[in-house]
C-alpha cells in the first residue's frame, strides 16, 4: 500500500512536513463503508493525495515551511480541501515547499530539503517540490500545489509529472496562505493528464468565499480527454527558444511539436515581444504583494511569538527569528518598491509592464489556439547549484509571464535529457483549461 511505499522512500526523499496517516485511514474507512452499503463513489474516492503545506487544513498543522508558522493549526479547511472531502479523497499529508512558496527548488524550506526521486543529488524543483516528489516517488497518487510564478509547473517538469496551473480565479484561493494574491493559483500535480482532469474537476468552480473567483461553472474536464488535435493551431513564441535554454530541452520540445503536427496540428512561430520584461516585473509585483501579505505575521494573532521588552521589540524579534533569508529578502524588496516616492517608479511601472505582457498574449491568441514552450530552461539542477538568488529567479523565465497574464498552463513530460525528465508547457486562452488538457492528452 501507499504507506509501505512511503516508509521505503520517505527517509531519502522527504516529501512531507506532516504525514496524516490516521486521517487517511479514517477517510479510507468511510469509503469502505460506502462500498459495503453499495453507494456510488466519486472519481477520487479513496485515492490518496498530498497537499502543499500552504493549504489550510482544519486541525492539521499548516506551516508554509516557515518557522514562523511551525505550530500553526488552522481552525478551518481551504475550499479545495472541502471539495476533495466531498469526493472522499484521502489526504496523506502536508508536503514540503519553499518557505511561503518563495523559491524554485524547495531549498528555501525552513525545515529541510526535499530530493528529486529521479536523482537524489538534485532538487525536485519548487516551490511545490514536496508535492511533485510525493507523486513521482509513489507516495501519493495526486497532489495539490500552488503556482504564483511557476511553482506547480516547474517542479512537475523536474519530477516527470503533469502539473496544471488553472486560469487565475478558476480555483478558489480561500484557505491558501497568500504569497502574491494577484498571481496565486492552486492546481493539481499528477502522473498523467487524465488524473489532472479528475483533480481539476474536483477543485474548480466558483466560490463565494474568494472575491476573485470566476463566477462561471467549470465544465467537466474529462470530456477533453480525447485523442484529437486535428486543426489545432499551435504557436511557438520565438522569445522562449532564445539563449539560455539547454539545447537538449529545446530538442525535446521540438520533437514533441513534430509529433503533434504528425497528428494533424498546425504550427507557426509567433512573437511575444515583451517577454524579457516579465521577469523583472514579476520580481517587483510578487515581493510587493508578499511584503503586504506577510505583515500579518507579527507574533500577535497566531504563529511564533518571541519575548520582547516591548511590543515593537517583540515584532522585530518574532520576524527576525521566524522568517528565513529568502522571505526577508522579498519583504525588503517589496517594502522598498511600495514605499512613498518609489511607488510610481517601480510598482506602477511593473503593473504597466504586466498589461503589455498580457496584451502580447491576447494578440498571439487571435492567431493560434495554444502556445507551446519549454516549462523551464533546464532539467533539474543539483542541490546547492543555484546559490545566487538571481540565477534561481531565471529558472522562472518560461512560467512567470503566464501568471502575469492570468492564463492556464500545463506542464507535461516530453522526453529526457541526460536521464532527467523534460517538461513541455502548453498555454491556453483564459478559461481554456479543456483545450490544453486535450492537447496534452493527445500528446501523452
Ligand atoms: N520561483 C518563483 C518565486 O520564487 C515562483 C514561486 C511560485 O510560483 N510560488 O517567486
Amino acid at each position: 500500500d501507499i504507506f509501505t511505499r512511503t516508509d521505503a522512500v520517505e527517509p531519502k526523499i522527504r516529501s512531507y512536513i506532516t504525514e496524516t496517516r490516521d486521517l487517511a485511514l479514517a477517510q479510507a474507512a468511510r469509503v469502505d463503508e460506502k462500498i459495503a452499503r453499495g453507494e456510488a463513489l466519486a472519481p477520487l474516492a479513496g485515492i490518496p493525495g498530498a497537499l502543499k503545506d500552504n493549504i489550510c487544513t482544519k486541525g492539521i498543522k499548516t506551516t508554509c515551511a516557515s518557522k514562523i508558522l511551525a505550530n500553526f493549526v488552522p481552525p478551518y479547511d481551504a475550499t479545495v480541501v472541502d471539495r476533495l472531502a466531498v469526493q472522499d479523497a484521502v489526504i496523506t499529508g502536508k508536503a514540503n515547499c519553499d518557505e511561503f512558496a518563495m523559491g524554485g527548488s524547495t531549498e528555501n524550506s525552513g525545515f529541510f530539503i526535499t530530493r528529486n526521486p529521479w536523482d537524489t543529488e538534485r532538487v525536485p524543483g519548487g516551490s511545490s517540490g514536496g508535492s511533485a516528489s510525493s507523486v513521482a516517488a509513489g507516495e501519493a497518487i495526486w497532489a495539490l500545489g500552488s503556482d504564483t510564478g511557476g511553482s506547480i509547473r516547474q517542479p512537475a517538469a523536474y519530477c516527470g509529472n503533469v502539473g496544471l496551473k488553472p486560469t487565475y480565479g478558476r480555483v478558489s484561493r480561500y484557505g491558501l496562505v497568500a504569497y502574491a494574491s494577484s498571481l496565486d493559483q492552486i492546481g493539481p500535480i499528477t502522473r498523467d493528464v487524465t488524473d489532472s482532469a479528475l483533480v481539476l474537476n474536483a477543485i474548480a468552480g466558483h466560490d463565494a468565499k474568494d472575491s476573485t473567483s470566476v463566477n462561471e461553472a467549470a465544465p467537466d474536464y474529462t470530456k477533453a480527454l480525447v485523442n484529437d488535435v486535428k486543426g489545432l493551431k499551435i504557436g511557438l513564441p520565438k522569445e522562449y527558444f532564445a539563449a539560455g535554454i539547454q539545447p537538449e530541452v529545446a530538442e525535446a520540445i521540438d520533437k514533441a511539436v513534430k509529433q503533434l503536427v504528425a497528428m494533424g496540428a498546425e504550427v507557426k512561430e509567433v512573437s511575444l515581444p515583451h517577454t524579457e520584461y516579465a521577469l523583472p516585473a514579476y520580481y517587483l509585483i510578487a515581493p510587493a504583494e508578499a511584503s503586504s501579505n506577510l505583515a500579518r505575521y507579527d507574533g500577535v494573532g497566531f504563529g511564533h511569538r518571541a519575548e520582547g521588552t516591548d511590543i515593537i521589540d517583540m515584532y522585530k524579534k518574532t520576524r527576525s527569528e521566524g522568517f528565513g533569508p529568502e522571505v526577508k529578502r522579498r519583504i525588503m524588496l517589496g517594502t522598498y518598491a511600495l514605499s512613498s516616492g518609489y511607488y510610481d517608479a517601480y510598482y506602477l511601472k511593473a503593473l504597466q509592464v504586466r498589461t503589455l505582457v498580457k496584451q502580447d498574449f491576447d494578440k498571439a491568441f487571435t492567431e493560434v489556439d495554444v502556445l507551446i514552450t519549454p516549462t523551464a530552461p533546464t532539467t533539474a539542477f543539483k542541490i546547492g547549484e543555484l546559490s545566487d538568488p538571481l540565477a534561481m529567479y531565471l529558472q522562472d523565465i518560461c512560467t512567470i509571464p503566464i501568471n502575469l497574464a492570468g492564463l492556464p498552463g500545463i506542464s507535461l513530460p516530453c522526453g529526457f535529457a541526460h536521464g532527467l525528465p523534460v517538461g513541455m508547457q502548453i498555454i491556453g486562452k483564459p478559461l481554456a483549461e479543456a483545450t490544453i488538457i486535450q492537447a496534452a492528452y493527445a500528446f501523452e
